[in-house]
């Protein structure tokens, strides 16, 4: 059955008019409403009225192993009814040691503690938390600043929203967070005149060290970045030299080198952590959260070497918590996803169906006047959408084109999730990311959909 020809249903997505309602209060009786979930299978979402919608996105980039998986709902079922819920503080679970060994063995060299958490914004706090106390024990007591990318996104809360490169949110919480240094991010399409992608990506790394400098290396605890970014850069992928760069610099100056994987993680880029695809510039911490649980339960991770830890623990322990940390429950359904990334070999799959649908988004930007560019790793991957192909001209900000394809996309039946981060700044970008499971048949009529979703905005725009 096809969304446009059955529903009657009124939506909404992204802005909505005054007095209307608003994503995530549930209140505003009678407003219009985006359609209601009733059930999800492998790769497909259905609402109460029957309407199919391919998963384009994983939802926001998070179920990995498709929807319904019934071994990884027989372990929820398993786990819930043995215990849900004890404090870490008195208790320890077999759920958490495994999960720890499982996550660690697959993030390989260099990370050996794993502290599990709510979500990406909690693992964001927590690795930047632990970076600061870290510092504070080790004699470095002045080192309090992380720098991070302009544009970035590195979650909602208070501290993460400190890092996060994004005008449109400094603009209204800015001034109740301690403003922290941006360095550009390199992205990869509009690359500046007089520029090849390595010699831009590499001037960005050295943005990074005149930073360092100018605010004083004493006072840097650390450097915060996406290694492929999602909201903030629409999948860019900078080239290798841009991450050795920045981990020399990181040695150079004792600054610790955090990255964001909480998109890129957990197998979605054809390698589990995107930072396997630059081996000799490994971060220091990692922090994962969305594709780990896939969906099934909120989890996030950060993911540490013992250095830190047992630095940390001679002065009695990190001093932060939460009280979902290393939950049980949780960690019983991480750890029957991870089972399924592994004996499905998802993270292979993720390689050989990503250039699959690589190609694919190749062929429809081919034939669309509005997509400028394809781009991504695996099956990370964005398309950008521009006025003009040939300038790379964007379209005027009011007319915000991701949530207009987002309408488009519904009512042809495919689900495109996207947030306009910088208000559309640096490009109108629809993230691509469907869950790992999917099929090459699948990503035929992801491309098909998405290519009837984007001649609807096309023609909105003609
Ligand atoms: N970091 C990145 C790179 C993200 O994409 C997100 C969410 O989209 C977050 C952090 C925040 O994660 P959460 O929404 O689970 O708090």
């Amino acid at each position: 059955m096809s969304a446009s020809t059955e529903d009657k249903t009124p939506r909404t997505v992204g802005d909505t008019p005054k007095g209307g309602s608003v994503l995530g209060f549930y209140a505003a009786k009678g407003s219009p409403r985006p359609p209601r979930i009733a059930r999800g299978e492998g790769v497909y979402l259905w609402d109460e009225g029957g309407h199919r919608f391919l998963d384009a996105t994983a939802g926001a980039v998070v179920a990995n192993i498709g929807h319904g998986n019934p071994r990884v709902l027989a372990a929820m079922q398993e786990q819930a009814a043995r215990v849900t819920f004890a404090y870490p503080r008195f208790f320890e679970s077999e759920q958490s040691i495994e999960l720890a060994d499982r996550v660690c063995a697959l993030a390989g060299e260099g990370f050996d503690r794993a502290f599990f958490v709510s979500g990406g914004s909690e693992a964001n706090e927590s690795a930047i938390k632990l970076a600061r106390q870290y510092a504070v024990v080790t004699g470095q007591p002045k080192r309090a600043k992380v720098i991070s990318r302009n544009p970035s996104y590195h979650g909602s809360t208070l501290g993460a929203l400190a890092v996060t490169g994004d005008a449109h949110t400094q603009s209204i919480y800015g001034p109740m967070v301690r403003e922290m240094p941006k360095v550009s991010a390199p992205l990869s399409y509009r690359i500046p005149d007089g520029h090849t992608a390595e010699s831009h990506a590499l001037a960005c790394a050295d943005e990074l060290e005149t930073t360092i400098v100018r605010e004083g290396a004493d006072t840097v605890l650390a450097f915060i970045m996406e290694p492929i970014g999602g909201l903030s850069t629409g999948a860019a992928v900078a080239p290798a030299v841009y991450f050795e760069r920045v981990r020399s610099i990181c040695d150079r100056h004792g600054v610790l080198l955090i990255y964001d994987e909480i998109m890129s993680g957990a197998g979605r880029t054809g390698a589990f952590l995107a930072a396997h695809h630059w081996a000799g510039a490994r971060p220091d911490f990692v922090t994962l959260a969305k594709g780990l649980a896939a969906g099934y339960t909120p989890l996030g991770a950060l993911l540490v070497p013992d250095r830190i830890v047992d630095a940390v623990a001679g002065s009695g322990g990190f001093v932060h918590g939460h009280t979902y940390f290393t939950n049980p429950l949780s960690c019983a359904v991480a750890n029957a996803v991870l089972g399924e990334v592994i004996e499905q070999d998802l993270v292979r799959r993720a390689r050989d169906m990503g250039e699959l649908l690589m190609a694919r988004l190749r062929e429809v930007a081919a034939r669309s006047p509005i997509v400028g560019d394809v781009r991504g790793k695996g099956l990370f991957t964005a398309i950008e959408i521009v006025a003009d192909k040939a300038t790379k001209r964007q379209l005027p900000a009011s007319f915000n084109a991701p949530a207009r394809l987002t309408e488009h996309g519904l009512k042809h039946g495919i689900a495109l999730y996207n947030r306009r981060a910088n208000l559309g700044a640096f490009g109108d970008f629809q993230m691509i990311t469907p869950p790992l499971t999917i099929t090459p048949a699948e990503i035929d009529e992801l491309a098909d959909l998405l290519e009837r979703s984007l001649r609807g905005l096309a023609d909105e725009i003609a």
